[in-house]
């Protein structure tokens, strides 16, 4: 197919699920009415080799698809905010054939129609590399009626939805068949892979929390010692977390321990995740039940001279982790 009839194949896959989308795919340009007065919109790019494994059978096309759109809405669930629209831009290499386009628009379209995601236009191209930059926008009316990085205060709990470390050691046991190999591993080993390869963005747990009253909060991309050090710093607060209350999906422990590494401390450097961490109020906090999540520390004003970020503790001391420093940079 050429390029044209392949945006038209495309464009015939995509459901229509938005009625703010006056003029969709088809035209110059996409047109929409706003669901709110503020557009919250975020750009990500996925690039194999980068950002997946190139050349793993297990990163099909199907799980680029997958992955470029739930990365891109991620962070609308950090901001609290239901997802709108998604604007994607594939550029697809030599090696990938009509189907594997096809297979590529399906899974971000059976993922589109799960979190109620238009996807209102794109490109596609041939090139050199598989590239896929997707674009989304969620609708808001407040701007303090957000998930936001700059409003932790000093006495604010900090806590994370689900289960970390699992995209991480889903990325390792890929690269090596040897992790996990007993039978007993199978399971979680699965699950793992899967966390890694099919992230899920927590967009309706940020959608509740922001309902609820919570107005801080940041997608888990670089893993909590990097991301919660975003927090700190854009709140000029330090957000002191314990590593042993992290919650660790399970697998997490058994590949620690057969790779000579702290589990605690590989959950809190592993990246995406994409769990949401959030500060509130304790007294809030005591009212977010059922939302599924695992406090893991506190807020605490900066010392003079301190610009903020995060201390991270074990047995009630200060820690420095491996490798932490030129990721926080
Ligand atoms: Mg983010």
């Amino acid at each position: 197919m050429g390029e044209r009839d392949l945006i038209r194949t495309f464009t015939a896959r995509l459901g229509r699920r938005d009625d703010r989308l006056l003029i969709g795919p088809g035209d110059d340009a996409a047109v929409v009415r706003p669901a709110g007065a503020l557009a919250v919109t975020s750009t990500d790019t996925t690039v194999e080799g980068v950002h997946l494994p190139a050349g793993d059978p297990r990163a099909t096309p199907g799980v680029v698809g997958h992955r470029s759109l739930a990365t891109a809405l991620s962070d609308l669930a950090a901001m609290g905010v239901p997802a709108g629209e998604a604007y994607v831009a594939l550029t697809i290499p030599a090696s990938w054939d009509d189907d594997d386009v096809l297979a590529c628009v399906d899974a971000m379209e059976s993922l589109a129609a799960r979190t109620g995601t238009a996807i209102a236009g794109g490109d596609v191209s041939a090139g050199p590399a598989l590239v896929a930059t997707v674009t989304v926008v969620g609708w808001a009316d407040d701007e303090e009626d957000l998930l936001r990085r700059d409003r932790a205060r000093p006495g604010d709990l900090v806590g994370v939805t689900g289960e970390l470390g699992g995209s991480a050691c889903g990325l390792a046991v890929l690269r090596d068949d040897a992790l996990l190999a007993g039978p007993a591993h199978a399971e979680a080993r699965a699950a793992l892979v899967e966390r890694y390869l099919r992230p899920t963005p927590r967009l309706a747990a940020g959608v509740a929390l922001r309902r609820a009253g919570v107005r801080v909060g940041i997608d888990l991309s670089d893993g909590v010692a990097t991301d919660a050090g975003h927090v700190g710093r854009r709140s000029a607060v330090r957000l002191r977390i314990d590593l042993e209350r992290l919650p660790l999906q399970a697998g997490v422990a058994a590949v620690a321990s057969e790779t000579g590494r702290d589990p605690a401390e590989l959950a809190a450097t592993g990246g995406e995740d994409f769990e949401l961490l959030v500060t509130a109020p304790a007294a809030l906090a005591g009212r977010l039940p059922g939302l599924g999540i695992t406090w893991i520390g506190e807020v605490l004003a900066a010392a003079p001279g301190d610009a903020g970020g995060v201390t991270l503790l074990r047995g009630g001391e200060p820690v420095r982790l491996a490798g932490f420093e030129h990721r926080a940079g």
